[in-house]
């Protein structure tokens, strides 16, 4: 299913132009517009799914061996130190377009970008109740 107001329906299915670094049945590569450093590059699904939630097992799977293929090629060619893989789902964790992405952004030195987050305190008990939440 493609969403015809989704602008990266359009890009993964060739309507809007964009850099093309890889491109299958399932899957388009492309390189982002606003990029966090060089050759920071986006995997998209050609059909249209919002976020990690709705997209199906397999795409998964194969998104993220695509992700290996792309880290490889582009660390080879353009020759950054270090990699970052990033996958925002909904407005709240930074979600700005509301088709399945995955980030693949390169690493250099001094390339002076901060990905992450403030480490917090958390007790033992307290990760104990929150495994128990989770697997309980
Ligand atoms: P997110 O905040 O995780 O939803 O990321 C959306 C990403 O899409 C941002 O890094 C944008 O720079 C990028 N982006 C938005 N529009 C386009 C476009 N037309 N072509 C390429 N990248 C885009
Ligand atoms: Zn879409």
């Amino acid at each position: 299913m493609k969403d015809n107001n989704c602008i990266f329906c359009k890009i993964a299915n060739g309507e809007i132009p964009s850099k093309t670094l890889y491109e299958d049945e399932r899957f388009r590569v492309i390189l982002d517009l606003g990029p966090a450093t060089k050759g920071h590059a986006l995997i998209l699904p050609k059909e249209h799914y919002a976020n990690l939630y709705d997209l199906p097992e397999e795409y998964a799977g194969d998104a993220m061996k695509l992700a290996k293929k792309m880290v490889t090629k582009i660390t080879d060619k353009l020759g950054c130190e270090g990699f970052n893989l990033v996958q925002n789902n909904g407005d709240l964790a930074g979600q700005t377009v509301f088709h399945f992405h995955l980030h693949m952004i390169p690493r250099y030195q001094a390339d002076r970008q901060t990905i992450g987050w403030k480490p917090q305190e958390v007790s033992q008990e307290e990760l104990e109740e929150i495994k128990n939440q989770i697997i309980g």
